[in-house]
C-alpha cells in the first residue's frame, strides 16, 4: 500500500478521538485499540507500516473517513 495519506483529516480528529475498546485476542503483543467511530459500518485499512521494532502498525478508517481503528500487533 504505496498511496499517499494526507494527514490533515485525521489529525483533526484527534482531539475528540476516544478510545472505545481494546482487541481481546489475549496476545501480549497485541496493542489493538478500537475508537468511537469503530462500528457495523465497513473499516477500510488506509495505512500499513512496519515499525522499527519490527511490528505492523495499521490505521483503520470507517466510511465516512472517521479513524476507526489502531491495530498495532
Ligand atoms: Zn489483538
Amino acid at each position: 500500500m504505496a498511496k499517499f495519506v494526507y494527514a490533515a483529516p485525521y489529525l483533526t480528529q484527534l482531539g475528540e478521538l476516544r478510545v472505545v475498546g481494546e482487541c481481546e485476542c489475549g496476545e501480549p503483543n497485541c496493542h489493538t485499540i478500537k475508537f468511537q467511530h469503530f462500528g457495523e459500518g465497513a473499516s477500510v485499512a488506509f495505512v500499513d507500516h512496519h515499525t522499527e521494532d519490527g511490528r505492523m502498525l495499521t490505521i483503520f478508517e470507517d466510511e465516512a473517513g472517521m479513524l476507526s481503528e489502531l491495530e498495532v500487533i
